[in-house]
């Protein structure tokens, strides 16, 4: 196999596929490099007790926290990355959060962008990932230029009766934003849509291939592309400089048991941003003592993933809903008439299973019957709730004396989250569900919080200033001159809203920068 091309990504997730996608047509010659195989289509794929209980396609990895305590991160390794999984819920950020935000915990620092800067990139991800939804009717979101291809997905009876209750009671919930590939007609799937609108969405893999994940919707195109090349299993483990220490000359990669070499005019890391900040780290040599691009200390610092919680209210009338995740709440995102600081979003889960409902269990019932667990099945209604939490340099990926991962993460900014949960515990009442709320933490993965990794960013920050970021605005390292990362690991804050649109948008942009800068 050859071994020098014009462009070397590695990584195929959210950042990276999206990326090969966009450069694809280009002609120029690009190797993907992943860590990962294809994800097998099997009846796993959408068996509750097989994701969520057995943790079947979670990585096989372990990693420490500071204290040397075990962990077992909720990653994926496959081709699409963690989108294979994802829930698929596509939101822009707020136009506030391009800018500082103060929170009860301290203050979400500005982007060197701004929202109209993202504009044209976000209009172009959401067309390229069918995002079915609404402009206009989320009372936080920045105007569009341009609409959604796709109508929103339908809500069920039981969730069109939540949305109703929730206007009642003053408040704007509108329908999430969903990447799906959903062509439906009275709440059905049509004949030739490729998603069923079945019960395993989020978390799940898609069987069939109707959920926009960044192999169906990136990989599979950009493979069609005869310049296009991509190796699975294939680990890179180091990255080499030249003389200089401006250049990455080699991409070292164990692939098939063995040590393999490639090199590219340009090499973009997009390993998800834990993974990203770990590579820099291991390279380390000679012109590069503390990580490769790491002059200002601050790789694998400013680690952030959401303050996140996951609940299971409980119906008074049963719940039959099939596909719940179709409504969203925003109206608590920068603050309450009782708290003058943000906290945050709220959106409606996948519906809980009879699996996850019993390995739940322990946690807030010591003891269940089956018809116990029936009737909790059948009358969850799910939800999920996330806070911005802030940057802080202590909370950081760094390496064991095995190169391992070591995650450093101190829990902050918890106030406004704590208040979110409290509110929509006072709704449920209204909203005819059972006044508290349960956990399901399965869904999160394990180890919560720290193992919780599922919206991991920040790790690699952008930035005009090479004393304050590690990579420039285009996401080049600021100390090497072939170098890019296009993951989440470039976010500088990360408000309250799912991460994924925001790191497509930015892989279209970056994109844009390299055509340019590969044409001239
Ligand atoms: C259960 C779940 C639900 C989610 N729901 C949502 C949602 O509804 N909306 C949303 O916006 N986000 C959601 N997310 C988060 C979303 O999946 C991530 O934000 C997104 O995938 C991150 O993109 P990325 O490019 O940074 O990394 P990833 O998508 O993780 O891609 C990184 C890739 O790099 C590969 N890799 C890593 N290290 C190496 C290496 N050394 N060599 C070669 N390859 C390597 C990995 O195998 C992977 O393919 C969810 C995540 C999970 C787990
Ligand atoms: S709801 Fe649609 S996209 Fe999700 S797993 Fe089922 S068929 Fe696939």
């Amino acid at each position: 196999m050859t071994s020098h091309y014009d462009i070397i990504i590695i990584g195929t997730g959210a950042g990276g596929g999206t990326l090969a996608y966009s450069l694809a047509p280009t002609g120029k010659r690009i190797l993907l490099l992943e860590r990962g195989d294809f994800l097998p289509r099997e009846q796993d794929n959408w068996s509750a007790n097989a994701v969520f209980v057995k943790t079947k396609y979670q990585a096989d990895e372990t990693w420490h926290d500071k204290d040397g305590n075990v962990i077992h991160p909720g990653i994926q390794y496959y081709v699409g990355g963690n989108t294979k999984f994802y829930g698929a819920a596509l939101f822009r950020l707020r136009r506030e959060d391009f800018g500082e935000v103060k929170h009860h915990g301290g203050i979400s620092p500005a982007w060197p962008l701004t929202y109209d800067d993202m504009e044209p990139y976000y209009c172009q991800a959401e067309h390229l990932y069918h995002v079915h939804g609404e402009h206009g009717v989320d009372p936080t979101e920045a105007p569009s230029s341009q609409p959604y291809r796709h109508p929103p997905v339908s809500h069920e009876p039981r969730i069109q009766q939540l949305f109703d209750a929730l206007k009642t009671e003053g408040l704007h919930p509108f329908p999430l934003p969903l990447g799906i590939l959903l062509d439906e007609e009275n709440g059905k799937p049509k004949r030739n849509s490729a998603c069923i609108r079945c019960d395993a969405f989020d978390g799940f893999p898609c069987m069939v291939n109707g959920k926009a994940d960044a192999q169906t919707i990136c990989i599979e195109p950009a493979l069609k592309h005869p310049n296009v090349t991509l190796l699975t299993n294939a680990y890179v483990e180091k990255l080499d400089t030249d003389k200089t220490g401006r250049k990455v000359d080699r991409v070292i990669v164990r692939h098939g048991g063995r040590e393999e070499i490639y090199s590219a005019d340009t090499v973009v890391i997009s390993c998800g941003a834990i993974n990203s900040a770990a590579l820099l780290l291991r390279s380390a040599n000679l012109f590069h003592p503390n990580g490769l691009a790491n002059s200002s200390g601050l790789v694998g610092r400013n680690y952030m993933r959401h303050n996140n919680s996951a609940f299971m209210a409980l119906s008074r009338q049963p719940n039959p809903t099939v596909f719940q995740k179709t409504l969203a709440i925003n109206d608590f995102y920068f603050g309450a008439p009782d708290f003058a600081f943000p906290l945050g979003h709220i959106q409606m889960l996948g519906k809980s299973h009879g699996p996850t409902v019993e390995a739940n269990l322990p946690s807030w019932l010591p003891f269940a019957p089956n018809f116990a667990l029936d009737y909790l099945a059948l009358h969850s209604v799910d939800f999920w709730i996330t806070s911005e939490d802030l940057p802080n340099p202590e909370n950081r990926v760094t390496l064991d004396k095995n190169n391992q991962v070591v995650l450093t993460l101190n829990v902050g900014n918890m106030e406004g989250h704590h208040r979110l949960v409290k509110k929509l515990e006072g709704m449920l009442d209204a909203l005819d569900l059972h006044p508290y709320l349960l956990d399901r933490n399965l869904y999160l993965g394990k180890d919560i919080p720290i193992g919780g990794t599922a919206h991991q960013n920040g790790t690699v920050r952008f930035g005009v200033d090479p004393a304050s970021s590690v990579l420039d605005i285009n996401c080049k390292a600021h100390d090497v001159d072939n170098l890019y990362v296009v993951d989440a690991s470039f976010f500088v804050s990360c408000g309250a809203v799912n991460p994924s649109l925001t790191i497509m948008a930015n892989a279209l942009r970056v994109a844009e920068h390299l055509k340019m800068t590969l044409s001239g």
